[in-house]
């Protein structure tokens, strides 16, 4: 512990961010990493708890004091070291993650907790400037091949962690470019893509090949897709001793009521992905805007989140987020400490604008001449537990783009189906995370990791589970394995 009495001392630092007037006239980060001082200050401010909970509360249990500790003691090139022990992509998290960890802090227990995701962008920003992060090619070759189906953070920390155990890893993707949601989803302003493109090339000095445009099994076209060639599933089992599917879960949530097939009813999905190939310079991308409409955004998570950024910056007459369930009401901390708490969240991109309820369903979307023109609501009751319509509480709004931003069901079943996996009750490749068999399906050399095993979740969860299955695949491969789970 650096400083014993620096949780007395000093308090939480927020990083500092552009205006918001000013971010929304573009799609770059606005978010700046602290200091080396104000690092410094922050891990100061850990308590180095003797059961520390932030390490438990992180899912890939990121040895949190220990960097903490050496950011206080300006020690970066070994506090990146730690970090890097436990995280393959510590520039990902330190920008999109929730940080459960700081939920998870003891210091939040009667105060703010240690900014720990401000100091590990901070660690990993520092790292790459200063030339630390540079490719960890294996001392010795298996002679193994591998497989992975999907390139979104699961896929690339299984392929990583592979390559760096000896084994020859062929990343297919299915879309033009590399890094599944956090290509083409999280909005460049959350996550510059360069980012991406960097630790491609990392893993590839490492030996892992990339092959995009290449679909495995029978997925359908998406707005990614257009040229993807397919890959036969027998073959790829005939060709590698283990596959690993780490697909995500890509069949979105719909909303069947009257006028679902109105023009300007979209998922989110149809409309986030051609932004992000926008800002990477995509020439004939679809013309799905939100500039000068009202923008009726249906869900009340991230991806809402992030459509309601995204047509802020195209301009929108108005944004307006709903949300179906009841608006979350502070608990006290303490209550559900060191768990999540359900609690209010205000995103950056809300901060920027926008009109959100909850308690709202959708009854109808009403169109004139074909296209989408307004909505039908009403407020809903959840006192007993399911939603009851407030009588009389009916209202109609206009609607010129309507995103469905309600999640996703599972994985598409096409890509499970094509290697004949079992899927569990929610149609997810099935798979256990613990013990002899983990991650491994009920076909033999397929393994699954990511949001094709646990549906849809947190690009850290996905990290863990890309880690975590490397090892059951080195240890399927090898007899043992020497991989850190
Ligand atoms: C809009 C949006 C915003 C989000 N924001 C955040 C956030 O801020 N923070 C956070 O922690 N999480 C966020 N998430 C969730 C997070 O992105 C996912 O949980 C995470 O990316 C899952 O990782 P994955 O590797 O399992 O799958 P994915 O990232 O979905 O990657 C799967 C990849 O597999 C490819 N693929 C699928 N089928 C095939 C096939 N048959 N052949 C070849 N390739 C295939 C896909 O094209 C895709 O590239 C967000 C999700 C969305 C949709
Ligand atoms: S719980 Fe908070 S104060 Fe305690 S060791 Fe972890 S980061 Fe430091």
């Amino acid at each position: 512990m650096g400083k014993i009495t620096g949780f007395l001392e000093y308090q939480k630092l927020s990083e500092a961010a552009e205006d918001r007037e000013l971010r929304k006239k573009h799609y770059r980060e606005f978010v700046l990493h602290l200091s080396d001082e104000e690092a410094k200050i922050q891990g100061a401010r850990c308590m180095d708890c003797g059961t520390p909970f932030c390490i438990s509360g992180c899912p890939i249990n990121n040895i949190i004091p220990d960097w903490n500790d050496l950011v206080w003691k300006q020690d970066w090139q070994r506090a990146i070291d730690t970090l890097h022990s436990t995280n393959n992509f510590p520039e990902f998290t330190g920008r999109v993650c929730p940080a459960p960890c700081e939920e998870a802090c003891v210091l939040r227990i009667n105060a703010d907790p240690v900014g720990i995701k401000s100091i590990e962008h901070a660690i990993i920003d520092k790292a790459w400037e200063s030339g630390w992060v540079i490719p960890q090619p294996a001392a010795q070759r298996s002679g193994k091949k591998v497989a992975v189906a999907g390139s979104g953070p699961a896929g690339l920390a299984c392929a990583q962690q592979l390559a760096r155990a000896g084994h020859a890893v062929t990343v297919f993707e299915k879309n033009d470019r590399m890094g599944g949601l956090l290509r083409y989803g999280i909005p460049d302003f959350k996550m510059e893509k360069w980012l991406i493109d960097r630790r491609i090339e990392q893993m590839q000095a490492e030996g892992v090949e990339f092959k995009v445009n290449h679909v495995i099994g029978a997925a359908p076209v998406g707005a990614g897709n257009r040229q993807a060639q397919p890959v036969d599933a027998k073959k790829l089992l005939a060709d590698y001793d283990a596959v690993v599917l780490a697909g995500g879960a890509e069949a979105p949530r719909d909303l069947q009521v009257p006028g679902r097939d109105l023009e300007g009813v979209h998922f989110a999905m149809d409309f986030l992905p051609l932004q992000n190939r926008r800002v990477a310079g995509d020439q004939n991308v679809e013309d799905l805007w939100a500039s000068g409409k009202h923008v009726v955004i249906i869900g009340g998570g991230d991806t809402g989140s992030d459509c309601v950024g995204t047509s802020n910056r195209h301009g929108a007459k108005s944004v307006t987020q709903f949300e179906l369930l009841d608006k979350p009401e502070d608990v006290s901390f303490n209550r559900v400490w060191p768990y999540w708490p359900i609690r209010l969240r205000t995103s950056s991109s809300h901060e920027e604008g926008a009109e959100r309820d909850w308690a709202v369903g959708t009854k109808a979307f009403i169109g004139e001449g074909g296209k989408v023109k307004r909505l039908r609501t009403a407020k809903l009751d959840w006192k007993s537990g399911k939603p009851v319509e407030v009588l009389g509480s009916e209202r109609e709004m206009p609607a010129d783009l309507v995103l469905l931003a309600m999640g996703f069901v599972s994985p598409v079943q096409s890509v499970l189906e094509a290697f004949g996996v079992e899927k569990d009750a929610r149609g997810n490749a099935k798979a256990t995370t613990d013990g002899k068999g983990c991650y491994a399906t009920s076909v033999p050399k397929v393994f699954t990791a990511g949001d094709m095993r646990r549906g849809q979740s947190l690009v850290v969860w996905a990290i863990r589970e890309g880690r975590q299955c490397a090892r059951a695949v080195d240890e399927f491969l090898m007899g043992f394995s020497e991989l850190p789970r």
